[in-house]
């Protein structure tokens, strides 16, 4: 998955605020044994969106299949506690307001039906040879992981609505057919079978493609020799030179994600986009060849935008095939908690700016700016270990950390992606540990282990332990050693001085904005305290909309120590108070360092387009 970095918390936070009941620990109480449904066999659903059940905001799902066996064991049937990408538990069975349970095969008599658990029905099959279950889904929760329908369109999730029997193997194959109104379009990463069937060899790539269903616009074009395909809600939302710019990115990313591992995982895949003024942020969830977008209109021409699509394009590779052993198989009954996603969404967005310098989107000073603003928005979050925040995000940590594994893994695998470039001398990179897992892990049918991935890290770096970096960095909460490592690939890190007030304000628990005077600095050293309201400094307005700009372009170049007055308004007073000019260093800034050594220069030309040296 991955969310704009600062909307990200937002629109995370509008999602838990949305859903107070849903249960962050619903994990099954322990049973005696686990349960087992009675063995099913040629399973297939039937999808019905049309005008009629957009109306209501519903979509129908029938789950019809045969019962092996006496009939008399009963059928238990499951759905999904979490969607996988979207580590979070949210237990789609709320959403089904009607069930039924018939005989196919009797006149479609019905069948008893009770809850095994909340997320479980018990149907007795009374010696029936086949079952129709009959679900309707309320279609109302605007969420990649979710479904959600308008009167023209639908987004449907496999997750929320394909019962598969509790306890049996997930590996038998499905079939779907789309029932909807024949003006209306479908389209899924599903296989599919003509006219308006598709296929799944297994019920794991049956939820992991999602549905659009209704009015969309939709095109292709081949990158990388496979069919590409863009499609996008409400019509009209992405057009013209708007959409000839993105389809221009999209090209630009997916090459160079394709020349790390070496070959291209999809026969086809399907960039799915809703734009909706309802979405605040911009949130992306990854698919094995699709991937949906559910965005503000604002997100639209934004540079997020393209880093958005290179991020979740790159989770075909890493996360959705090449992952950790904690999260293979997935289980969709549980939290599936890893320490590994660090790697999984942290490696995965580095791999974003790589693909978008590599491909040109952006330039290598915008590399180095959103490697930058990856070190400040860290810096501003308190330290954490790489491996705690992957195991914390399913409970949602309060403590502002919550999705800091994006920037600060992402941030690892530079560090990691320099050390190793720098000990083999340009010969192997990240990209090298990456190709390696892949064709090796990935391809034997298992998920990557810690031993896996540092042995892979160590024999790309010529044999270097990663032991003491491993405890250090990931492990433990120490600063990453940006002074040391950024040289060998000839980059330069500065914090340019700037003028510091040491005044902010912050909301209290109450929403109320509260003053906070830094100890020692300019702002306490002329009398401000905590409680009092700033008005200006000098003659700008702190409410003026470019008060930052403007107090920089006033103060960046004065001297340390000049006068500076403070208006601020205590109680009923107004007061103005005298105070001096103090310098403190910035956020970081990065460039290319013009005096680095050959060596260097060669770790940095690879690294910014993805080349070894011979
Ligand atoms: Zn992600």
């Amino acid at each position: 998955m991955a969310r704009v970095r600062l909307v990200i918390r937002l629109t995370r936070m509008l999602a838990i605020a949305a859903w107070p009941l849903a249960p962050l620990v619903a994990q099954q109480p322990a049973r005696e044994s686990a349960p087992m449904s009675a063995e099913i066999a040629n399973v297939r659903y039937e999808v019905t969106f049309d005008r009629a059940t957009a109306a209501e905001r519903t979509v129908r799902i029938a789950t019809v299949f045969d019962v092996v066996g006496s009939g008399s064991e009963p059928v238990l049937l499951s759905l999904p506690e979490w969607t996988p990408g979207a580590y979070e538990l949210t237990p789609f069975a709320r959403w089904v307001v009607e069930f039924k349970a018939s005989n196919e095969s009797a006149a479609s008599a019905e069948l008893k039906w009770d809850k095994l658990d909340f997320d479980t029905w018990r149907v007795q099959p009374a010696g029936a040879r086949t079952i129709r279950v009959s679900l309707t889904y309320l279609a109302d929760t605007l969420d990649n992981a979710m479904a959600w329908s308008r009167p023209d369109f639908l987004l449907l999730n496999g997750t929320n609505v394909f019962l598969y029997p509790e306890g049996r193997s997930l590996s038998f194959p499905a079939r779907v057919t789309v029932h909807t109104d024949p003006e209306w379009r479908v389209v899924t990463g599903m296989h599919w079978e003509g006219a308006s069937a598709f296929s799944a060899t297994n019920y794991h790539d049956l939820v992991d493609m999602p549905f659009f269903v209704g009015r969309f616009d939709l095109d292709s074009a081949q990158v990388s020799g496979r069919w590409v395909r863009y499609a996008t809600y409400p019509r009209g939302s992405v057009a013209g030179p708007m959409r000839l710019q993105l389809w221009d990115q999209i090209k630009r990313v997916i090459p160079p994600q394709v020349a790390v591992f070496g070959e291209i995982p999809w026969e086809h895949y399907t960039v799915m986009q809703i734009a909706d003024s309802a979405y605040q942020g911009a949130s992306g969830l990854e698919h094995g060849n699709s991937h949906v977008d559910v965005i503000t209109p604002l997100a639209i021409g934004s540079d997020f935008l393209p880093s958005l699509y290179a991020h979740e394009i790159f989770h075909a590779w890493n996360v959705k095939r090449l992952r950790p052993a904690d999260l293979w198989p997935y289980d969709y009954a549980r939290a599936q908690a890893t320490p590994w996603l660090w790697v999984s969404e942290g490696i995965t967005d580095y791999y974003a700016d790589l693909a978008e310098v590599r491909g040109g989107v952006v330039d290598e000073r915008g590399f180095y700016a959103l490697t930058a603003a990856k070190i400040k928005e860290v810096g501003e979050t308190r330290p954490v270990a790489l491996e705690d925040a992957s195991l914390n995000t399913w409970i949602h940590p309060a403590d502002g950390t919550q999705y800091v594994y994006y920037p600060k893994g992402s941030l690892a695998g530079l560090l990691l992606d320099i050390m190793i470039r720098d000990a083999s001398d340009n010969k192997r990179s990240l990209d090298t540990v990456l190709r390696e897992l892949y064709q090796t892990v990935y391809k034997s049918g298992r998920g990557f282990t810690a031993d896996d991935w540092w042995s892979a890290v160590s024999r790309a770096a010529a044999g270097r332990s990663f032991t003491d970096f491993a405890a250090r960095y990931i492990d433990g909460r120490e600063a990453f050693p940006w002074e040391r490592t950024l040289p060998l690939a000839g980059i330069r890190l500065t914090r340019p001085n700037e003028p510091r007030l040491g005044v902010y304000t912050v909301q209290d628990p109450n929403g109320i904005q509260v003053t906070r005077v830094e100890v020692g600095g300019a702002a306490a050293e002329a009398g401000v305290r905590e409680g009092d309201y700033l008005l200006a400094i000098g003659d700008i307005a702190v409410d003026d909309a470019g008060f930052v700009e403007k107090f920089r372009s006033k103060f960046g170049t004065a001297a340390s120590g000049s006068p500076l007055s403070l208006r601020v308004r205590r109680g009923t007073d107004t007061l103005t108070l005298a105070g001096r000019l103090r310098f403190a260093p910035g956020d970081a800034v990065l460039e290319a360092d013009p005096r680095a050594p050959a060596k260097a220069v060669r770790i940095r030309t690879g690294i910014l387009k993805g080349t070894l040296s011979s």
